[in-house]
């Protein structure tokens, strides 16, 4: 697959701050790629520079084969960003300020009529237009916000948090949104998220601390590296279950074991098929990936 994102030994630093500190990674096109990392990892630095709002010190950023240094205005017409914090305008309508943002493309008249309408329709929000912005709830702004970034078509669009602070429905409301971008566009999606279960289905993890990667694959290749598996055993004796010798907690009528991982599983089930009749084998949740490798919790909920 074509990388459409490439990073090469990228620093950046505020003052004494290490922000990014010789990161080197690549997305490729299509790709769904998450970016994780705790308040402070350097996410949104390395954002910044990739959008080319943030001077980087030293190391090299090529996006769509363009590099940063020479083709910032091509690269900005391939990337669309959705910022922690809004960067509409709050007295303007819905309609102004998607106009605004349009006429920076060159995209007026009946064109910017059509996309409109296209977007409108894609993010349900028809009935905003008029309605100032910044009278918007969470959700309908973060609407907005996705379709400003998606005014000029791009072919990358990268989230920052884009979920933080919005109910369980309409996080999931814009999740399906950015579902039909991939199916039906072949967006590439860069998220940087809170919630883990959000990643649950990325092609591509990175987790940084302290502006470096400390472990980096697909969700299962992290979840056989640093979580364990858990056996969720129904009907059985928890004096027998002790005798196994693994950290188990007993939840309602079952009991879930913690073991290394899926050979260790299948190890305890064929010595001891008496007690293991009715069970499950779950893997590791991204959460404990995060917590073995940063040593940290993230926010959120988990992905089991
Ligand atoms: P969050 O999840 O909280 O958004 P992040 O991973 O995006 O965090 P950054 O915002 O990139 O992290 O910050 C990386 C480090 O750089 C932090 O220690 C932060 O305090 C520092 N930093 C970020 N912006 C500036 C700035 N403009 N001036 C000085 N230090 C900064």
């Amino acid at each position: 697959m074509e990388k459409i994102i490439e990073i090469e030994h990228l620093n950046k630093s505020y003052g004494d701050i290490h922000a990014v500190n010789d990161l080197s990674f690549c997305v490729k096109k299509g790709e769904f790629f998450s970016f994780l990392g705790v308040n402070g990892a350097g996410k949104s630095t390395t954002i910044s520079m990739i959008c080319g709002q943030l001077e980087k010190d030293s190391g090299k950023i090529t996006i769509c084969g363009m590099d940063c240094e020479t083709h910032i205005e091509e690269i900005s017409r391939k990337i669309g960003v959705v910022f922690q914090n809004s960067a509409l305008d709050a007295p303007l309508s819905v309609k102004d300020n998607l106009k605004s943002r349009a006429a920076l493309y060159g995209i007026c008249g009946k064109d910017f009529e059509n996309r409109l309408a296209e977007l409108a329709e894609l993010l349900d929000f028809s009935n905003l237009l008029s309605r100032p912005f910044g009278k918007l709830s969470g959700g309908q702004k973060r609407r907005i916000d996705i379709a400003r970034a998606l005014i000029h078509n791009p072919e990358i669009l990268i989230l920052d948090e884009p979920t933080t602070g919005l109910d369980p429905q309409t996080r999931k409301n814009l999740w399906d949104v950015i579902g039909q971008l991939r199916k039906e566009k072949q967006m590439t999606v860069f998220l940087t998220t809170h919630y883990m279960e959000e990643t649950a289905d990325a092609d591509y993890i990175v987790i940084l601390d302290s502006g470096k990667i400390v472990a980096e694959g697909t969700p299962l290749q992290l979840k056989n590296t640093y979580a364990g598996d858990y056996i969720t055993l129904y009907g059985a004796d928890e004096k027998d279950i002790a005798k196994l010798g693994y950290p188990y907690e007993k939840i309602r009528d079952a009991v879930c074991i913690s073991v290394p991982d899926t050979k260790a599983a299948t190890g305890l089930i064929v010595t001891h098929p008496e007690l293991f009749s009715d069970y499950e084998i779950i893997k590791g949740k991204m959460d404990d990936v995060f917590l073995a490798v940063t040593g940290k919790k993230l926010g959120g909920g988990g992905d089991r």
